[in-house]
């Protein structure tokens, strides 16, 4: 009996033992405390994005809450020990995270991580757009996901990475990827086809954040804002004189209102232009869970369907 228990108990601890060798090697980057990939994305676009190719084999953390600004945060204690913890963190790049002295920078560089190590820019790739505000030309704008064909260059580097830490699971990545990236681009081409049938002097976008460079130009609209981008001063006589004179020369029906921005200056536009505002849309967060824009995909339909419906109004 006591050696039939010894064995066994000799047994378990080679078995346990190969488990734990299996884990911390070859594994590409897996850590030996957790079975599955730990991945920090900095806000819930990107964040989805990953769900969406990494499914039930990866934990996520999102920093940014959603209904709230990723340009500037303050990240919290869970944030921090979600960092140090992490195999992957995912963050937009192209100057989204540098709000309130570069936040993103601060938490993964205390964390220990390294760009192209632990930390990657899913826009990698991406050809970028730059503000258009005097003294801020140098700057990059960073709202590349609004144009779905880069969401589709955010996926694919997701997938990428996903593949060279986990390459266990890589027929799972890319089949997930696959057909994530098909349902996309569907969306996509769907909705060139509603925007060409707009009137041209209709297919004014106005915003109070100028994050629609991107989707503009992906789906043939003009972009109108109030303030450039989310990071600077908002809502100034100056601005509000520019965005009325675009209005102006135009026959644009309606403005539109992002959910992760105060009400204020808009309404008090749509009262100096008489133009009522027609929807809310999704710009640097998804909606809350449960509701139609809770996902990436999700808020582009509602933003293209919305967008398109109200210019054609
Ligand atoms: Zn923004």
């Amino acid at each position: 009996m006591i050696k039939r228990l010894s064995s066994t108990i000799v047994i378990v601890v080679i078995v346990l033992g190969g488990v734990f060798w299996f884990v911390n090697s070859g594994q590409g980057g897996k850590t030996s405390q957790h079975d599955k990939l730990q991945i920090v994305a900095t806000n819930s676009i990107i964040g989805n994005m990953v769900e969406e190719v990494g499914g039930d084999k990866v934990n996520l953390h999102t920093i940014v809450p959603r209904g709230t600004d990723p340009h500037e945060y303050e990240p919290k204690p869970q944030d921090v020990v979600a960092s140090q913890e992490a195999d992957i963190l995912f963050h937009n790049g192209l100057n989204l995270e540098t709000g309130g002295s570069g936040w993103f920078k601060k938490m993964y560089k205390n964390a220990g991580k390294q760009i192209d190590q632990q930390v990657f820019s899913v826009s990698k790739g991406v050809v970028a757009k730059r503000l258009t505000d005097k003294g801020k030309e140098n700057e990059l704008d960073p709202h590349a996901w609004l144009d779905l064909q880069n969401g589709i260059k955010y996926v694919k580097n997701i997938e990428k990475v996903l593949i060279a830490k986990d390459p266990e699971n890589a027929t799972t990545y890319k089949k997930r990827t696959a057909e994530y990236v098909k349902k996309l681009s569907v969306l996509d081409q769907s909705a060139k086809t509603k925007f060409d049938s707009i009137p041209e002097d209709k297919k004014l976008l106005v915003t109070s954040e100028g994050a629609f460079k991107y989707f503009s130009a992906a789906y043939g609209i003009t972009p109108a804002f109030i303030w450039e981008i989310n990071t600077e001063s908002q809502g100034t006589p100056e601005q509000m004189r520019q965005v009325l004179t675009k209005i102006d020369a135009t026959n644009v029906p309606v403005l539109f209102l992002e959910s992760s921005v105060s009400p204020k200056t808009m309404e008090k536009l749509s009262k100096e232009t008489g133009l009522p505002i027609y929807s809310k849309i999704y710009t640097d967060s998804l909606a809350k869970k449960g509701q139609n824009a809770d996902t990436y995909y999700g808020m582009m339909k509602w933003n293209l369907d919305k967008i398109s419906a109200g210019l054609s109004q």
